[in-house]
């Protein structure tokens, strides 16, 4: 048994239950044996061993109180994974799935994700099972305020610095990062995605979508071909679906699907950027208030999807680009779409794919980016968040877009020559997953034993 399997083969008798994240370490892991092989000192500093446990993990109760006067109880945590590289970052996620295992999933996947932007920043994530759909504004800030009495203790500027995901926007990092300041009298840059007013940047919002565009503009650009002209499934209807449509728009290409947890949109003329904002970031409403406004969009509810698949991936497409949550494209999804003609896959979502998909993309040759480096986007420009506040600047909407362009195709060029280094030219799971994954261990291996 190779070494990366048997330490897979532990992790299952450890975490059994943790499905998700012991499907992320076998995405993993099992793609990075031939750099395993190529040099003995991982295995001998045992770095997968040391790599697949968190550093530090913080788990909490956090309580408030509803509009009605009832106590309410919450699970609130962070998963400090790795910080070889730089201090840790990554999301807060506010969603009642979210429990331990899904936290380590993000998290480790984090790891690989920032090491691949180039930057300095650790891996992290965390947050909590409470569910802001149906809350009033208050009660969000309530809860918001009470995360935060306990996760302050536990962040800082140059320690660990979280963002927004699943659940968590502009509204929710305000709250928080207000509460911050008022818990240590310290106005600096904790949190990224924040109001322009107090230290945001321009272009972080947009910048998870345009990233996963740029991506799938990079793969394609290397195969002669470009979205131009070209009809896109996007799924999700949140903050990274929403900007890859703006984007595809931007460069000649129609996103004719969105989704949300509840249906789907397709619409062949184009889905309407400009409705889906005022629907889901101003009103905070179903996908069926965008069918009342945009005629001629047709509304699938999830109930009439076919069995156990999503409806947005039978939607012939040139390109797919899965954004609202893990394993929301299966292999008869990946099938489906690989039948009607789809050459492009790239990932806004965190593992939108299960295993058995993304081996049937890698399989058929298409130009397929995962997650970890097609949504790195994020991460990559919080980090210039982070900068601007570090030495109290603002830069422009296109400065900063312009570096997130730049981070993108670098990722592009380190994932495909990092492939093409180990025989596997175009596989950029394992060409992401091994740059990733040097990076980080040779910094553990050169900081010693910890
Ligand atoms: P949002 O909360 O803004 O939007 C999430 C969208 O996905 C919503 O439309 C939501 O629908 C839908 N969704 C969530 N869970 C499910 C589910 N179980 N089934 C079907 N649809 C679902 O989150 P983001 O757009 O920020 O995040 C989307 C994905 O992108 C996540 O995987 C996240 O980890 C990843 N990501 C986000 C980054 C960021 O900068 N925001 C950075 C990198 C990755 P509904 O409203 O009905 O729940």
């Amino acid at each position: 048994m190779s070494y990366a399997q048997k330490v897979i083969e532990d992790l299952k008798q450890r975490y059994a239950h943790e499905t998700v994240f012991l499907q992320a370490v076998q995405e993993v892991l099992s793609t990075l044996q031939p750099a395993l092989d190529k040099d003995a000192k991982y295995e001998k500093n045992k770095i997968l061993e040391r790599i697949v446990e968190p550093e530090r993990i913080i788990s909490f109760r956090v309580e408030w109180v509803d509009d009605k006067g009832e106590i309410q109880i919450n699970r609130g945590y962070r998963v400090q994974y790795n910080s070889a590289i730089g201090p840790y970052k990554g999301g807060l996620r506010f969603h009642p799935s979210v429990n331990l295992g899904v936290l380590k999933f993000l998290g480790f996947e984090q790891i690989f994700k920032n090491s691949l932007t180039g930057l300095a920043i650790g891996g992290a994530k965390g947050g909590s099972d409470f569910d802001p759909k149906g809350k009033s504004e208050n009660e969000v800030m309530r809860f918001c305020q009470a995360f935060m009495t306990e996760l302050y203790r536990h962040i800082g500027a140059t320690i660990d610095v979280p963002a927004g995901d699943i659940g968590v926007g502009g509204r929710e990092v305000g709250y928080m990062y207000g509460m911050y300041k008022r818990l240590t009298k310290s106005y600096e840059g904790v949190l990224t995605g924040k109001n322009l007013l107090f230290g945001g940047s321009l272009a972080r919002t947009e910048a998870t979508g345009y990233g996963a565009v740029y991506f799938a503009q990079n793969m394609l650009e290397d195969r002669g071909e470009t979205l131009e002209g070209k009809k896109c499934a996007v799924s999700g209807a949140g903050n990274v679906a929403t900007y890859c449509c703006e984007k595809l728009y931007h460069v000649g290409a129609t996103p004719v699907t969105v989704s949300d947890s509840r249906g789907m949109i397709h619409d062949d003329k184009g889905i309407n950027v400009e409705v889906l904002k005022q629907v889901k970031e101003v009103e905070r409403a179903s996908l069926t208030r965008y069918a009342e406004l945009v005629p001629g969009a047709t509304y699938t509810p999830v109930s009439a999807y076919p069995q156990g698949r999503n409806a947005v991936w039978s939607v012939p497409c040139f390109a797919a680009f899965p954004c609202a949550t893990q394993n929301e494209l299966n292999l008869a999804d990946a099938e489906t779409l690989l039948k009607n003609g789809c050459k492009c896959v790239s990932e806004g979502a965190n593992m939108p794919s299960t295993l058995d998909a993304t081996n049937a993309f890698l399989k058929a040759g298409v130009a397929y980016g995962p997650a970890k480096a097609a949504n790195a986007g994020g991460v990559a420009t919080s980090q210039l968040e982070m900068q601007q506040n570090a030495g109290m600047q603002s830069w422009t909407f296109e400065t900063v877009d312009g570096k997130l362009k730049d981070i993108m195709g670098n990722i592009f060029r380190n994932a495909s020559e990092t492939a093409k280094e180990f025989g596997q030219p175009g596989n950029l799971v394992l060409g992401a997953n091994i740059a990733g994954f040097r990076k980080v261990a040779d910094a553990m291996i050169a900081q010693g034993v910890l």
